[in-house]
C-alpha cells in the first residue's frame, strides 16, 4: 500500500472527513485491522483565507509549496490538496515538487464521464464558481458548468466560511442550498449533475436532499486516492 500525503486544515473540518474516509476505505477494501498509511500537514487556515480575500494567491502557494515540500521529505507517494479552492495555486507549486498530487478536480471529472453526465451546476466557495482554474478543467472532459447567480454565489460563499469551515450545520443553509440548485434545474431543465466543488458541502447536503446526482468531490477525491494507494 502506498503512502498518501494531505496536506489539510483548509478547513479541518472536511480534513477529519479526508481521514475518516480514507481508513473506512482501506478497510473495506482489505478488511482486518487494515488501515490508511498517512500524512498530514495541517495548516493554520486563517492566513490563508484571508490571502484568499486579498487575492495574494502567490504568497498562499508558498504556504502549499512548503506543506507539499514537507510531505516529500517524509516519504509520502502522492498528495491530496483537501480543497477545491487552493488547487487554483497548484500550477505554482507541482514545478517545484516530485511526487505526483491527485488533482480533484479531475477526479471529479473522471467520476462525471463515468457516470455520463454532461451539464453540471457547480457548487463552491466563489474563486471555485467565477474564476476559470476549476471550470475549465470540467470543460476539457466536456462537461458544460452552470453556476448560480452572483447573489446566490455570495450567499454560498458566506455559508462556506461562516459556517461549514466553523463546524456549524443549520438547517436553514441546507434549504438556501437546496433552493439554489432546484431553481438552476428549472431553468436549465438538461442539468444532470450538481458537483458539490467544496470539500466541507458533503456536510451539509447528501444525496436525499437532491433529485439530482450529487458529485461530492471529498468522496471521488478520497475514492481516487484508495485507487491509487492499493491498486495501482
Ligand atoms: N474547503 C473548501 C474548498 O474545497 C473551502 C476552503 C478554502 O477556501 O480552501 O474549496
Amino acid at each position: 500500500m502506498k503512502t498518501i500525503g494531505l496536506i489539510g486544515g483548509m478547513s479541518w473540518e472536511s480534513t477529519l472527513s479526508y481521514y475518516k474516509l480514507l481508513n473506512e476505505g482501506v478497510k473495506a477494501r482489505l478488511g482486518g485491522l487494515h488501515s490508511a498509511k498517512v500524512i498530514l500537514h495541517s495548516v493554520d487556515f486563517a492566513p490563508i483565507a484571508q490571502l484568499q480575500t486579498e487575492g495574494k494567491w502567490e504568497e498562499s502557494a508558498f504556504i502549499i509549496k512548503e506543506a507539499a515540500l514537507s510531505l516529500e521529505r517524509a516519504g509520502v507517494d502522492f498528495i491530496l490538496l483537501c480543497t477545491n479552492t487552493m488547487h487554483k495555486v497548484l500550477p505554482l507549486v507541482t514545478p517545484h515538487i516530485n511526487v505526483p498530487f491527485l488533482h480533484i478536480a479531475e477526479a471529479t471529472a473522471s467520476a462525471l464521464n463515468v457516470h455520463g453526465a454532461h451539464k453540471a451546476i457547480l457548487l463552491g466557495t466563489k474563486f471555485t464558481m467565477q474564476e476559470s482554474f476549476y471550470k475549465d478543467i470540467l470543460n476539457t472532459h466536456l462537461i458544460d458548468v452552470v453556476v448560480p447567480d452572483e447573489k446566490s454565489i455570495e450567499t454560498i460563499n458566506q455559508i462556506i466560511f461562516q459556517e461549514l469551515c466553523v463546524g456549524k450545520i443549520e438547517k436553514a443553509s441546507k434549504e438556501i442550498f437546496v433552493k439554489i440548485i432546484g431553481d438552476l434545474k428549472h431553468y436549465n431543465p438538461s442539468i444532470d449533475a450538481v458537483i458539490l466543488g467544496c470539500t466541507e458541502i458533503g456536510l451539509l447536503l447528501d444525496q436525499q436532499s437532491s433529485k439530482i446526482p450529487l458529485f461530492d468531490t471529498t468522496l471521488l477525491h478520497v475514492n481516487e486516492a484508495l485507487n491509487h494507494a492499493i491498486l495501482s
